[in-house]
């Protein structure tokens, strides 16, 4: 570790993980939270260099916010496939069709971004689509943009048929079978699960919102689903209160950054995150508005 926090020292380095990373990358970044907490870190950062240990979008979103900085991306090949389910193109057809304004989820590509008017986490989905003026184009998490409408009546919502193939593989039946074992435990569920889980949740949150939850809350078991790392960070914070993950809950594209490849990136300076200067100006209008918008 020694090593670590000298090029780090050197480089001038803060290390952002996102709360689904390995728990060893937890351990030894500077800030651990979900997109939002990630991007506004970024943006507050006076680091030269910005290690991103998390998924592509992200990495790409903390560079969009910071031109001028070095954003070191670890291993180029976490990727996260719902970011990739919907492509700029496409989404300028539709638009075309529907003259809706795109507020899009901050889990796509830069291209993507850059013709969206807004973008959005979990954490504040449902406060980004009620301030728009009229109908809204909502990409590409078709569970998140379900459960943004148990909220928002008053306009018409076109989903895209994107997904997290995580979330997606939280079963209720798994759920179950655990508050049967803990009947005490509180079910925290995050909105890119299916809308059956999300009826029986006590509390439906972005991952951020669920360690706020279980922090004030006077349950002392919790069932959390969404990635199972989280719960890591959950005991770590919180080590008088359980955390059940469920069965099968990982994101195989978080845990492909290791401790070795944070320190190789810091050593040679590379993989870094690249973008032209016309998608990252373009992109950087509905992140800062996201950012504008804050918590939901
Ligand atoms: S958990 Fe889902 S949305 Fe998050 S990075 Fe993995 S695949 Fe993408």
């Amino acid at each position: 570790m020694e090593k670590l926090e000298k090029l780090k020292k050197e480089r001038n380095a803060i290390i952002l993980a996102h709360n689904y990373q390995r728990p060893e990358i937890q351990d030894i970044a500077d800030f651990v939270g979900d997109s939002l907490a990630l991007a506004m870190k970024a943006k507050q950062t006076d680091a030269d260099v910005i290690v991103f240990c998390g998924v592509d979008f992200m990495a790409e979103s903390a560079k969009i916010i910071n031109p001028d900085k070095i954003v070191l991306f670890p291993d180029e090949k976490a990727k996260c496939p719902m970011a990739a389910m919907v492509d700029a193109e496409s989404l300028i057809k539709l638009k075309e069709k529907y003259d809706y304004d795109i507020v899009s989820y901050i889990n796509t590509s830069a291209a993507v971004k850059a013709v969206s008017d807004i973008c959005c986490t979990s954490a504040n989905a449902v406060k980004v689509v009620q301030s728009m003026p009229g109908g809204v184009i909502f990409v590409p998490d078709e569970n998140l943009g379900n459960y943004v409408m148990r909220f928002v009546k008053d306009k018409e919502i076109i989903l895209w048929p994107g997904f997290c193939p995580t979330h997606m593989g939280i079963s209720l039946k798994d759920i179950m079978k655990l508050k049967e074992e803990h009947p005490e435990a509180e079910i925290l569920a995050h909105p890119e699960c299916t809308p059956d889980v999300i009826d029986i949740a006590d509390k439906v949150a972005s991952t951020e919102g669920m360690v706020r939850y279980a922090m004030e809350s006077e349950s002392r078991e919790f069932i959390v689903a969404t990635e199972r790392e989280l719960c890591y960070r959950m005991k770590k914070e919180m080590p008088d209160k359980e955390f059940y993950p469920v069965k099968n809950a990982v994101c195989p594209t978080m845990k492909t950054i290791t401790l070795e490849k944070v320190i190789k990136s810091l050593e040679e300076m590379k993989p870094q995150i690249k973008l032209s200067e016309e998608i990252m100006e373009k992109a950087k209008k509905p992140l800062e508005k996201m950012l504008e918008m804050g918590r939901g």
